[in-house]
């Protein structure tokens, strides 16, 4: 029997690896000059911390997550986003205590058993950044504008920014019984999961990609007009902000997110690239949670980047060359294979790509080895140059030699590579 990847699950397989590396890297660089530290969260979690968090009747922990019960009948989940998971570190090891703000990312896989398509899996992958105990909105601003440049360091295009207000405490009941007033009239003309939403969680509604549900709502109430003085306030400030650093953006009402814990600020980095999967990152503020999960009464606001979209977006526009080996040595004989090993080695912790041969293949054969690989230069030494102090020192893209002394090669051939970059 031969074995392959469950459904929704895949492979990133090395040829496939670059744009995830890079992509990567690019957050770490952004992070590091944004002062966020990195917190790595196991994979496993409770299940009520992500149904009491992320909310009963959302998608997510109504018909998603990844769940089983453990020997002693506890409900295990594989957690479906991060959040959840950063605030209960946050809280468990008292991370406030040191300073209230706490400004950390992680990167890892999230879990949903969603029905897989293009731009959604299983298993996915996500770039996640929190403020912890900073309630805003410079906080607000800073996030969005760092997961901007994460993108924009990527030269990607075809992105836009919106962003919404989803009210607070205070605000949000009245446009809830208003929406839910203007849905009563609605009921024939709602899919069946809208037709429980409008009662259980009328915000969702928005959320619904059925497009009868998206004509039914096309005159509800506006969450802008319901909001109190303290969140207008807060939402014109991060939009000052916004537009301070030249952040383009568009103010969707309409935009809720599928997660219940969010409050105030709301919003979506889209693409119109990638067909029905338009979100790449999501995130807004959610100044109840910590509250909810048993810590203190301190404010946060997050975003998750889906990674699988992003690469996808890499891969659309045609990333670069792949990363090619600096020098393949090409040693004929036992006692030149020798040598080369030890040059290989010692310009490997020097920090270039070295490649050889192990198996003592010809010439012709290595050569064509190292042309696979697109090694930038070979370096040829046998027998013969080995007795005559010298080797051959070929650059690949242009075909020119040069002779090279093996007195002082590792050193001379050090200089030779460092032209690359
Ligand atoms: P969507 O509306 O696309 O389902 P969501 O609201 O469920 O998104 P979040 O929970 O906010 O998404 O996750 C943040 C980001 O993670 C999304 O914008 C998307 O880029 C990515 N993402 C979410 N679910 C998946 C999935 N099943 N496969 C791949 N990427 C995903
Ligand atoms: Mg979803």
């Amino acid at each position: 029997m031969e074995f392959s990847t469950i459904k929704g699950f895949k492979d990133i397989l090395p040829e496939e690896v670059g744009p995830w590396q890079r992509l990567e890297q690019t957050a770490r660089h952004v992070f590091h000059c944004f002062g966020y530290r990195e917190i790595k969260t196991p994979l496993l979690e409770r299940t009520e911390l992500f149904s009491r968090s992320i909310g009963e009747e959302t998608d997510i922990v109504s018909k998603e997550m990844y769940t089983f019960h453990d020997s002693k009948g506890r409900g295990m989940t594989l957690r479906p986003e991060a959040t959840a998971s950063l605030t209960r570190a946050y809280i468990q090891n008292r991370l406030y205590h040191q300073s209230p703000v706490q400004k950390l990312f992680t990167i890892g896989p999230m879990f949903r058993h969603e029905q897989p398509q293009k731009g959604r899996f299983r298993q996915f992958h996500q770039i996640d950044a929190e403020i912890f105990g900073d309630p805003g909105p410079m906080s607000d601003a800073e996030l969005i504008l760092m997961a901007m440049e994460i993108l924009r360091l990527l030269d990607l295009e075809g992105l836009t920014l919106a962003v919404n207000s989803l009210g607070c405490p205070e605000c949000r009941p009245g446009f809830r019984s208003e929406l839910s007033k203007f849905l009563a009239q609605k009921t024939g003309a709602l899919c069946d999961n809208c037709t429980r939403r409008a009662r259980t969680n009328p915000l969702r509604i928005f959320d619904c990609k059925v497009p009868a549900c998206g004509q039914a709502v096309a005159g509800a109430p506006s969450v802008l007009d319901f909001c109190c003085e303290a969140c207008r306030a807060h939402f014109k400030g991060l939009q000052g902000y916004l537009e301070e650093a030249q952040i383009p953006f568009r103010v969707d009402h309409r935009l809720v997110r599928g997660l219940d814990y969010y409050t105030r600020t709301a919003f979506e980095i889209q693409t119109d690239l990638l067909g029905a999967q338009n979100a790449v990152v999501g995130g807004g503020r959610y100044d109840q949670l910590t509250q909810q999960l048993g810590g203190p009464d301190l404010p946060a606001i997050g975003f998750a980047m889906g990674m699988e979209r992003v690469v996808a977006l890499m891969e659309r526009r045609g990333e670069a060359m792949p990363e090619r080996p600096d020098l393949f040595i090409c040693a004929l004989g036992t006692e030149a294979g020798k040598a080369a090993f030890v040059w290989m080695t010692d310009l490997r912790r020097s920090g270039f790509w070295v490649e050889m041969d192990y198996s003592g293949k010809g010439l012709k054969a290595q050569m064509k080895r190292a042309h696979r690989l697109g090694a930038r230069r070979a370096l040829i030494v046998g027998e013969d140059e080995l007795a005559a102090g010298k080797a051959v020192l070929r650059d690949m893209d242009n075909k020119r030699q040069e002779e090279v002394a093996l007195e002082g090669l590792t050193s001379h051939l050090q200089q030779a590579l460092r032209q690359n970059d």
